[in-house]
């Protein structure tokens, strides 16, 4: 299985700026360099799919809209059209899709995936874009159906974050092996949309529903995974026949990747780190167990699916002729060389 792989570096922050830091980034086409500023030699070089140049070469309007003025500078629109739609494209043929954003916490996830204010993300696009595209429909005998769900994973519990915190079951959602059609997450609500304010105003009670969550356990929300999922259903007349086509998208939001310091961290930090690990570690090892198996290597191989909540909800959308796409978000900054790094090497073994 090949995962689509893109890297996006964002801009310094004020913090970084302040602390004088160096730019320790360099793309130009596919290539992603991570700069050793002490010894050139030392330089390592990435070849992904797409790399995001976002350090600098643009301006903030009035709105507060990042406007390009160079042209290495790739807004939110390019970044949709060139790793978005390809998701689009695969659900209207009736394949399911992942969508997964990874890197270090204040690397550019949410900005990447949702966005902030008039810079909206890959997800609010897509979904605005899946209205526009069924407007589109001439057929009369096809119907076209969107539902959307929202889930978090925290600490290996899986909530729904469509349900208000109050009426949501202590323990979480369990997820449970259907015969056929596997894993599925037992009790999930499924909301039918029929515009994209319906589905804008459906994820925002899912973001305070999570803000809520995470105040309430003193938890950090960076801590966490959300995946949005949703599900686009074509139902095809022919004479007295009607035939079925489901895709299911899933948008996944990770928890921030970085390494939690051992000094300073309660049993139950490191109870919680090492679970998120687990999840993070078990998404690598699915997909180069899948793409092992597809290159003719390790047949019998089992994929190990069932070693976190992450990767079983996701299973039927890994593999087989599913799209999985990844967007690496990496801070410009030598300060985090380190997570760059590994955020860069997790890229690498996905590809
Ligand atoms: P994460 O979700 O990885 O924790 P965020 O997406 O919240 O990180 O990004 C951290 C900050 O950096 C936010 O203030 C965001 O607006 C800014 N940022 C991230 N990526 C970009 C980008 N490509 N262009 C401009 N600002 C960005």
């Amino acid at each position: 299985m090949s995962v689509v792989v893109a890297v996006r570096v964002r801009p310094f922050n004020t913090r970084e700026i302040g602390l004088n830091s160096q730019l320790c980034i360099d793309m130009d086409g596919t290539r992603t360099s991570l700069l050793d500023l002490n010894d050139p030699k030392k330089n390592k070089d990435f070849f992904f799919d797409y790399s995001f140049w976002s350090h600098d070469g643009f301006e903030l309007n009035e709105e507060g809209l990042a406007i390009p003025v160079s042209d290495r500078y790739a807004d939110q629109r390019a970044v949709y059209n060139q790793v978005g739609q390809q998701i689009l494209d695969n659900a209207w043929l009736g394949y399911h899709c992942c969508l997964f954003a990874y890197g270090q916490t204040g690397a550019g996830k949410s900005y990447s995936m949702v966005g902030y204010g008039a810079n909206k993300g890959i997800v609010p696009i897509a979904c605005q874009e899946i209205f526009e595209r069924i407007k589109l429909n001439d057929n009369p005998h096809l119907e076209q159906e969107v539902s959307c769900s929202m889930l978090e994973i925290y600490n290996e519990t899986v909530q729904d974050l469509l349900i208000p915190v109050t009426k949501r079951p202590t323990g979480g959602l369990k997820i449970r092996q259907h015969q056929s059609l596997g894993f599925y997450v037992d009790g999930m609500s499924k909301h039918p949309v029929e515009s994209y304010n319906d589905i804008e105003k459906i994820m925002d009670t899912g973001t305070q529903n999570r803000t809520v969550a995470s105040t309430q356990m003193n938890a950090c929300s960076s801590r966490a995974h959300t995946i949005i999922i949703i599900q686009f259903k074509q139902t095809e007349e022919k004479g007295d026949r009607k035939y079925e086509k489901l895709s299911i998208i899933n948008l996944v939001d990770l928890a921030g990747s970085e390494k939690v310091a051992k000094t300073g961290a309660t049993d139950k930090r490191l109870k919680e780190a090492t679970n998120i690990n687990l999840s993070l570690t078990t998404l690598g090892k699915v997909i180069q167990a899948l793409a092992d198996k597809e290159m003719g290597k390790n047949k019998n191989q089992v994929i190990p699916y069932r070693e976190s909540c992450l990767t079983k909800i996701l299973c039927n959308a890994l593999g087989g002729n599913s799209k999985t796409l990844m967007i690496c978000a990496v801070s410009p900054s030598n300060d985090n060389y380190e997570e760059t790094l590994s955020t860069l090497r997790y890229a690498d073994q996905a590809k």
